[in-house]
């Protein structure tokens, strides 16, 4: 059928949905002009700042602070006198109280948050609205449930709180790190200090709103802003007891470092290389799905993304068609508009970063593909990607890339899937579609990868554990598994 054929018969041909714009209102967020640091219940004026800007045009938002190693003291020693002051000794079920009015809050304030979630950030509204925000709540909601239950959570341990936890998020997930940091700490009796990110500090910032709101005893959880200084003030600070990081391994690895022998509690949530993997009696049109969820939710700034897709050899050409055909309907663009599917990219030295990795695809050898797509000029954006023709030794399959590009692979058999999926040095995630249980399940025992999903991807549940193997980092976050790191056992 000719491409007027097809309109004639009122069968739509591919590229013929367009769709009219549908910005989400901006109007239910203020933003401060400043922001200082939440210390002990109150904004302590910060002494140097920096602008927070938005991807999707490089609009200036607020000036934040940029805390100093001393504002950084100021915050701890506030969470340690809210610990000595009667958080720590206050009964679960008293702790839950306030850890289910900040998820009903948080409900209630969704779509103020999630806008301001994807002006700062700039992933699409349709994913801050419908999986960051829920999931934040829920975390609350979940953890609230074990306060008072952490003696059935871990019998004849007698579990105490550990005292200051210094939390460490990135920008991919910011409100979400939060809430998966934040809700276990407090619901073992423990108090924070947080960083958030310095590219996305606002949606943290307003959930200091949420903790007034919530009447939170003051200096129960502080957040204090600043780039990577700020964070490393806080890992060197004698007053904290337990370090939360999520980055990038490199980071992780330095922190590591420097708490060596301190005594110091430390979990490390890092990078990953996710291999799907999707042999040849798997549902196509179901994989393809999974594989453009895996790779181009939130521009595939995200650590477990399956950025490296296995293909069994019999249908790989069936299955890179379909992809491809489906990338061509993927919209990018505007993140508050609702029908956007992929967003802007986080920040410049992002963009850089995946300019850089591509360009490095190509000069090896690979063959690139991109959809047909009009990028918008001011702000920082890349078309989603494929890669193909890809050896395993190509930069584009070993690092990580952070962005919406993804390198295709082939395998014979399930070993050989097993053996090239588990050849990286990380080992978060990984994904398996097929038809057979027992392949499921043959799979799932072999792949080195804390999470692995079975047809489908980037699924998340506060009950269940989530976390790396190697250098993916270690210790759990999630579900009961996700309580320990922030207990002590008096055994
Ligand atoms: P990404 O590459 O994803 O931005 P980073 O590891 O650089 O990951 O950043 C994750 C978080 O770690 C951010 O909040 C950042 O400010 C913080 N950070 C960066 N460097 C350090 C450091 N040396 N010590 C502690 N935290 C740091």
């Amino acid at each position: 059928m000719s491409e007027v054929d097809k309109r004639e018969s009122g069968v739509a041909a591919a590229g013929d949905w367009t769709y009219a714009s549908a910005p989400e209102s901006r109007d239910i967020v203020r933003i401060a002009e400043r922001y200082g640091h939440f210390v002990g219940g109150r904004w302590l004026e910060a002494t140097e700042t920096y602008e927070t800007i938005s991807p999707r045009d490089e609009e200036p938002l607020a000036a934040v602070g940029q805390a100093s190693a001393a504002e950084v003291e100021s915050a701890v020693a506030a969470a340690r006198a809210a610990f000595a002051d009667g958080w720590s000794s206050l009964p679960g079920s008293e702790r839950a109280k306030y850890l289910f009015r900040i998820a009903r809050i948080l409900q209630e304030r969704s779509r103020e948050f999630a806008v301001l979630e994807s002006l700062n950030g700039g992933k699409p509204i349709k994913e801050s609205r419908d999986v960051d925000l829920p999931l934040a709540a829920a975390h609350f909601f979940y953890y609230a449930g074990w306060a008072d239950k952490l003696e059935y959570a871990f019998p004849n341990r007698t579990p105490r709180p550990i005292g200051v936890a210094g939390q460490i998020i990135p920008w991919n997930f910011p409100l979400l790190m939060l809430a998966w940091k934040v809700a276990p700490a407090l619901a073992c009796g423990n108090t924070v200090v947080l960083k958030p990110a310095e590219t996305t500090p606002l949606t943290a910032l307003l959930f200091c709103d949420v903790l007034r709101q919530a009447e939170l005893p003051d200096g129960v959880v502080n957040i204090v802003t600043g780039d990577g200084r700020t964070g490393a003030a806080l890992v060197e600070s004698d007053g904290v007891d337990k370090i939360a990081f999520t980055g990038s391994t490199e980071v992780g690895k330095a922190i590591q470092r420097q708490l060596a022998g301190t005594g110091k509690k430390l979990t490390l949530e890092l990078g990953g290389k996710a291999a799907n993997i999707v042999f040849d009696d798997a549902a196509l049109d179901q994989a393809v799905e999974g594989i453009v969820n895996g790779i181009y939710f939130n521009q595939g700034h995200v650590c477990c993304a399956g950025s490296r897709l296995f293909v069994q050899e019999s249908i790989y050409e069936p299955l890179v068609a379909k992809l491809k055909r489906r990338l061509t309907t993927l919209r990018v663009g505007d993140p508050l508009d609702k029908n956007t599917d992929v967003g802007a990219i986080n920040s410049a030295m992002q963009l850089d970063k995946i300019r850089e990795l591509v360009a490095s695809g190509e000069e090896e050898g690979a063959e690139i593909y991109q959809p047909p797509c009009v990028l918008p000029e001011k702000g920082y954006w890349f078309a989603p990607t494929v890669f193909t023709n890809v050896a395993q030794s190509y930069r584009i399959a070993q690092e990580e890339i952070f962005g919406p590009v993804l390198s295709v692979l082939t395998f014979r058999t399930p070993d050989e899937a097993v053996e090239k999926a588990n050849n990286t040095p990380y080992g978060l995630s990984a994904g398996v579609w097929t038809e057979k249980g027992s392949r499921i399940l043959w799979m799932a025992q072999r792949l080195r990868a804390g999470v692995v999903w079975a047809n489908t991807f980037n699924r998340f549940d506060p009950s269940s554990p989530f976390g790396g193997y190697k250098e993916s980092g270690f210790g759990r976050e999630g579900g009961r598994h996700g309580l320990e790191p922030y207990l002590r056992f008096d055994e």
